[in-house]
């Protein structure tokens, strides 16, 4: 369909009015189109010529409104860093309607009624992580928000110092947080809270419509999405950085990129945000995070379900973890079922890579190709003695294997990534974006969409990162 001809509806503005505020975007100065991803304009049943307009930009831009659009901004609170912040919602996100089941939304697209003392903008140099990551995030098979479209403007917003304003056209099949049930909770508004339940239920848990006891239900599906949730993210390598209530999905979704990371090297206590100073939300932490945010919603949760019930279905939060946290590890080591004493080769594995600092995404790509022949595996760490007693392990372990090294090899390749958007690379593509040169964000975005694959024009970014560019931290500045 062509923009003129799609239709979107508002199916959040059905909620009391406490849980929104309609606001208009504020368009940016000089808006430019950096980036649309074709794929999501397909869900979004859009022509892809359309990508190329300028109504185009101008859409992307908060300037043109779609048919059926009433814009708004969404209501929540949440726990920062472990603190309640009663009152937070879109600061700089305004939601421009669904197709489908995809809600719009445009981030940075100026001032609501939750703005606080921001200014409603992003930068461009986040809208580039957030547009890139999400992609990539989607095509390593982790549940996630993605974007439509990222563009960039003339307009100067202040941060640390002066930059450039973007927006980036995001959209996702539920926008609902924890912080969003914790709002309506703290102030004690029963009504809103249910209305909210029943719209998280048709939104994201329809098959829980007409059950019994359906909120108790939803708090236990919503334990399990996170718990998945967790152990992916464990899996693959990604810290987060900033799991607040208000960032944690209701939909068990991975949402609001900010100063996430790949790991370089595995590092169990690895901090990627810099204003976390004692390592709430390191890497190592992040499935004790996903328990503790359960838990205010649990809080939050307490009108609408038994306390008790939702306290046992709390407590089988680290078995779903850990089942599945084993169930990706087993594929990425290549061993056709799970053992019990795999833990041990496992714990073995992860106690090896953080002593000698190994590049986690390297490593397992490396063992992908693993066929007896360890020169390359050992040129991944600084110290040859502690790999060969690991691949001595690993070595037994295989011979009770029964497919060969190829068939092995292949299946390892397609939960290995050759590619993860490591803090450098994003960089990199940053700073050629600061000077016009969006060419690196092209690049990235190729990888993003196809991290299994070779891409032998791109190897320079496959490998273990040099140690100059290691570990960028980011701050939250945004
Ligand atoms: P975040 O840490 O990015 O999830 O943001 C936390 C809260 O601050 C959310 O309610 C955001 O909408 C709000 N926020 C962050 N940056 C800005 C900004 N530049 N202008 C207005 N609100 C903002
Ligand atoms: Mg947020």
């Amino acid at each position: 369909m062509k923009l003129d001809e799609i239709r979107v509806t508002n199916p959040y503005l059905a909620l009391p009015e406490l849980c929104y505020t309609r606001v208009k975007p504020t368009p940016l100065a000089k808006p430019y189109l950096i980036h649309a991803n074709a794929e999501v304009a397909r869900l979004l049943c859009l022509d892809e010529e359309e990508l190329e307009s300028e109504r185009f930009v101008d859409f992307v831009n908060g300037a043109l409104e779609l048919g059926g659009g009433d814009p708004f901004a969404m209501c929540y609170a949440g726990h920062q860093f472990g603190f309640y912040v009663p009152r937070l919602g879109d600061g700089r996100a305004i939601n421009i309607g669904t197709v489908g089941k995809y809600h719009m939304q445009l981030k940075g697209a100026g001032l609501t009624r939750y703005s606080r003392d921001g200014d409603g903008r992003a930068v461009l140099r986040s809208s580039i992580r957030e547009y890139l990551m999400s992609e990539a995030m989607h095509h390593l098979g982790i549940p996630t928000t993605r974007a439509l479209a990222l563009i960039g403007s003339q307009q100067q917003v202040i941060r640390e110092q002066w930059e450039k304003g973007a927006i980036v056209l995001r959209v996702s099949p539920s926008w609902v947080r924890f912080g969003t049930f914790e709002y309506f909770a703290h102030h004690k508004k029963h009504f809103e809270l249910e209305a909210l339940a029943e719209y998280v239920i048709a939104e994201s848990y329809p098959h829980l419509a007409d059950k019994e006891d359906r909120y108790r239900v939803l708090f236990g599906e919503v334990v399990h999405r996170t718990a998945l949730l967790m152990a992916k993210w464990q899996a693959v390598g990604f810290n987060h950085g900033v799991m607040n209530t208000d960032n944690m999905s209701i939909a068990g979704l991975t949402i609001d990129y900010g100063p996430y990371a790949f790991l370089d090297d595995y590092d169990f206590n690895y901090i990627c945000n810099h204003t976390d100073r004692n390592g709430r939300y390191s890497f190592g932490n992040q499935p004790n995070i996903g328990a503790w945010n359960l838990r205010a919603l649990m809080h939050a949760f307490e009108s609408l379900a038994s306390s008790q019930r939702m306290e046992e279905i709390l407590d089988g939060y680290g078995k779903i973890y850990t089942d599945h946290y084993l169930e990706l590890m087993t594929l990425k080591l290549g061993l056709e079922s799970f053992e019990a004493e795999d833990t041990e080769l496992l714990r073995h594995l992860l106690g090896m890579m953080q002593g000698l600092g190994v590049d986690y995404t390297s490593f397992f790509r490396t063992l992908s190709e693993y066929d007896g022949s360890r020169e390359a595996l050992l040129a991944l760490g600084l110290y040859h003695k502690p790999m060969h007693d690991w691949l001595d392990s690993y070595d037994r372990r295989l011979e009770r294997n029964s497919s060969s090294h190829r068939e092995r090899s292949a299946k390892m390749k397609q939960v290995n990534p050759k590619y993860v958007l490591k803090n450098y690379m994003l960089q990199e593509a940053i700073d050629a974006s600061q000077i016009g040169d969006f060419s690196l964000v092209k690049a990235l975005f190729v990888i993003a969409q196809k991290p299994f694959d070779e891409h032998p024009q791109f190897q320079r970014w496959a490998g273990a990162t040099a140690d100059i560019l290691k570990n960028k931290k980011l701050s939250c500045s945004s």
